[in-house]
């Protein structure tokens, strides 16, 4: 679960308007950060379909899990009578707690929306194309409320109750994992002779653990006790799709215990990226380290992991566009074109958008690796760019997960 301060910076609460000509339209947006892309993105990926007048809707895109609640306002001047508006909660890279427990503010939203509807700023706020926010305290006050309320419904379920750094399911599930691994280990006999490789080559392959999902074993070193783990098709991510939040803390446990078992030490399993996470990402990355070694070492160890899927993934792009495109043809493209297949092919990169001007063309791209410190794989990316697409752009990285990649139209 996390800090309070950091709970307070991923919630954006939204209000928007139902124009009878123009349609949807966002009025005020919430945040403790406060970046028009990133509300242009929110507001592009709202539903406002299968809305239903005061029942909320749960939906997870990409990293964002967010809740919507529809609710009218009787106006005698308005086309049907009533003004019509939604509430909507945001929470960015929730934790598999905070995504269950948005299902549980719908009565914190009906309170709000019904303070809302007795406000009479309401109807002046959408008189105003671009209203602000601190024109009209009383609404201000109220949206801001929900997200204190919410913060607060969200610390008084799960915060403190663990120690540690993952939510309170995630540590139970883990748990759960951890003694099935037990269990396996104890049961399981592999007529294997040969090599601790082989001997867990075998374990990994045996059906009691494929049921789980497809297990590989990308790297292990026994000597160092490190080992990298994918996992396709887990039974998790398969049951409960994109959630926007890591799903495997079970195998996690499972694997955990397994190669303790194994390695005949204690070693700490971690997943590392989840399909789960993102709609594109198509297998889960566990990593398995020497548990008795200081938080320092294990973040270091983490940090090599994921700089070595940066790479692998990077590799991997260029090789999708030489199968899909052929490498020269690739070349003879016009920049821009070149630029947009690589950044559909790169197997890290969410979402891309482009404005252009008359001097300059400039694409902001959403990358899985800005929650990253930015030495693991954001220094290099303004160069792997430029070597991969062979065209000059210049790289900026955003205080908040969208960069910004440009270069000048004039030079070419
Ligand atoms: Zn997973």
């Amino acid at each position: 679960m996390a800090e309070r301060a950091d709970l307070r910076n991923r919630i954006n609460v939204m209000l928007f308007h139902f124009d009878q000509r123009l349609g949807p339209r966002l009025l005020f947006n919430v945040a403790e950060i406060q970046d028009t892309r990133i509300t242009a993105s929110l507001t592009r990926l709202m539903d406002f379909n299968f809305l239903e007048e005061m029942k909320a809707i749960v939906n997870a895109m990409a990293n964002v899990v967010y809740s919507s609640m529809f609710f009218s306002i009787p106006n005698p001047t308005a086309r049907g009578g009533v003004e019509q508006f939604m509430l909507s909660f945001i929470i960015f890279d929730p934790t598999i707690t905070e995504y269950l427990t948005i299902s549980s503010l719908e009565e914190e939203m009906s309170k709000i929306i019904s303070n809302l509807i007795l406000l009479s700023e309401m109807f002046i706020i959408i008189t105003y194309s671009n209203p602000v926010l601190e024109d009209f305290p009383e609404v201000e006050n109220t949206l801001k409320s929900l997200r204190d309320n919410a913060i607060n419904v969200f610390q008084d379920i799960f915060y403190g109750q663990f120690e540690g750094t993952k939510d309170a399911i995630s540590q139970i599930l883990g748990k759960i994992g951890f003694e099935a691994g037990k269990q396996i280990v104890q049961e399981l006999r592999i007529d294997d002779e040969g090599s601790v490789k082989s001997y867990t080559e075998a374990l990994v392959n045996s059906p009691i653990l494929t049921r789980w999902g497809n297990i590989n074993i990308l790297h292990f070193d026994p000597g160092e006790k490190v080992a990298t783990i994918s996992l396709d098709r887990s039974i998790w991510t398969e049951s409960l799709g994109v959630i926007a939040t890591k799903t495997c803390a079970f195998i996690e446990g499972m694997l955990e215990a397994i190669f303790s078992k194994i390695l005949d030490e204690p070693i700490i399993c971690d997943e590392m990226r989840c399909a789960s996470e993102y709609s594109y990402v198509k297998d889960c990355i566990f990593q398995i380290a020497p548990g008795g070694g200081s938080r320092e070492i294990i973040a270091y160890r983490e940090d090599q992991t994921i700089k070595e899927m940066g790479v692998q993934e990077r590799e991997k792009t260029m090789e999708l566009i030489t199968s899909a495109i052929g490498e020269q043809f690739y070349y003879e493209l016009d920049p821009m074109i070149r630029l947009i297949q690589l950044f559909n092919k790169a197997p890290f990169i969410s979402d891309h958008f482009i404005q252009e001007s008359e001097e300059e063309v400039k694409f902001l791209v959403v990358c899985n690796y800005w929650r990253y410190p930015n030495e693991i794989m954001c220094n290099s990316c303004e160069k792997w760019i430029r070597n991969s697409s062979k065209f000059p752009v210049k790289l900026v990285k955003s205080k908040h997960r969208i960069c910004e990649i440009t270069y000048e139209t004039e030079s070419q």
